[in-house]
């Protein structure tokens, strides 16, 4: 007798594909990989997958948009080597992401640096590396300016605007309202024109509005808005910016019900959009600021399971991975509702799943570790191993790994030769 009433999960990512059963990523089996690892869990980003992203990303956008990486997304560092012949910025939010970036070869001139708390050895850094700066206060700018006097460099500076608009049907927030990122729209104007007096290198706007949205035409307003806005700071500066920075916020699909996001529509209308651009803009470059649309699909966790267990007529797999990897997973990063990820036994692919949906719960003890809630799967056994779509953002370097001593996972990046 079954009480437990199956819950929908998302749907697996397109391009995955198994041989014999067996979950193939970067052409190998999940198992043979896990071999090569020595141990699970681990997660395993396929270069193929990133490099179409990619490349299908650019062919809908218009020709010469930049596209820049958020890098606090995935900072695996192999997998950043890739994204450095793949975009053409990156975007960091500490001094500890541009230390990785530098020890991957990134050179200063193609960073930014966004971040609400920067410290004064976070902006001696950057500036002494040629990172630009996208100012969050007032005094951010005072302290970056007054650094690069005492440093005899020439700061590169833009400005980060909190909108008066919001980037609707966004998982997170981030413009509009009262926020702790960006100089508030009506005082942008002025700040830049401060820091164009006093000498900076002025580099221009960004404009963060929101994120995870999966509403084309919201992502299309949202740009429109920015165009718009950032054509008035630019009269109210006295200077074009080189570069407008129209953030990102496009979002993937997690959920069950979740559409992948119409590229199309965004590319064609912000085609219109750019073409119609106030006359302030015409020699501007545009950027998009992406982080998990490059690289969630992209990656998958694998967790091994370590026993199976029935309590009260409902059935736990039990596996050896959990929130401290894979925090997302679990419903507790950013989620109002917990619901399932895509999910399937890596080793039984194509299997047909048992009659009782199952719960598949990571191995730490507290009752919010659960990667699966009332799942379809294949009968499990101990050893089989559970893969984890949708992991290739903020998995292991946004879950807290040092929570119950558990060992860290091992990262791979497959199939980039
Ligand atoms: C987090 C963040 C991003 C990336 O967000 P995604 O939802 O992963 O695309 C981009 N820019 C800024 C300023 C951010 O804070």
């Amino acid at each position: 007798m079954t009480i437990l009433k199956l819950k929908p999960t998302g749907s697996i990512p397109p391009g995955f594909e198994s041989e014999e059963g067996m979950l193939l990523l970067g052409g190998q089996g999940a198992a043979a990989l896990v071999d090569e690892a020595g141990e699970t869990p681990l997660f395993v980003y396929d270069a193929q997958m990133l490099r179409r992203r990619v490349a299908d990303l650019r062919s809908a956008m218009p020709a010469g948009l930049h596209l820049h990486y958020a890098m606090k997304a995935n900072p695996f560092p192999p997998l950043l080597a890739l994204m450095e012949e793949l975009v053409d910025g990156f975007d960091i939010a500490s001094a500890g992401e541009l230390a990785v970036a530098q020890e991957t070869g990134l050179e200063g001139s193609r960073i930014s640096f966004a971040g609400p708390g920067k410290t004064d050895r976070e902006l001696t850094a950057a500036l002494d590396a040629g990172v630009t700066i996208n100012l969050e206060s007032e005094g951010e700018a005072e302290r970056a300016l007054s650094i690069a006097a005492g440093r005899n460099v020439r700061p590169r500076l833009a400005v980060r605007v909190n909108p008066d608009f919001e980037l609707k049907g966004s998982g997170m927030r981030m413009g509009g309202g009262a926020r702790p990122f960006g100089v508030d729209a009506d005082r942008a104007g002025a700040l830049a024109r401060r820091i164009i007096s006093a000498g900076a290198d002025w580099r221009g706007w960004h404009v963060f509005a929101g994120s995870q949205s999966l509403d084309a035409g919201a992502i299309l307003s949202a740009q429109a808005e920015t165009i718009e806005l950032v054509a008035r700071l630019s009269d109210e500066a006295g200077a074009p910016p080189p570069l407008v920075n129209l953030g990102g916020g496009f979002g993937v699909p997690y959920f069950s019900g979740d559409q992948p996001l119409d590229l199309t529509m965004i590319g064609n209308g912000l085609a219109d959009l750019l073409a119609a651009r106030p006359a302030i803009l015409a020699e501007s470059r545009f950027a998009l600021e992406l982080g998990r649309f490059l690289v969630a699909e992209a990656g998958v966790y694998l967790t091994r399971v370590v026993e199976v267990k029935q309590s009260r007529g409902e059935t736990f797999v039990v596996v050896d991975g959990g929130l401290h990897h894979q925090l997302a997973a679990s419903g507790n990063f950013g989620t109002v509702v917990r619901r399932n990820y895509p999910i399937a036994l890596a080793n039984r692919f194509s299997a047909a799943p048992a009659a009782d949906p199952v719960h598949v719960v990571g191995c730490l003890c507290t009752p919010l570790d659960r990667l699966g809630e009332a799942v379809a799967l294949p009968p499990a056994a101990r050893g089989d191993i559970v893969a984890i779509f949708m992991a290739g953002a903020y998995g292991a370097s946004a879950s807290p790994s040092a929570f119950l001593g558990h060992f860290p996972a091992t990262e791979l990046l497959v199939g980039n030769d």
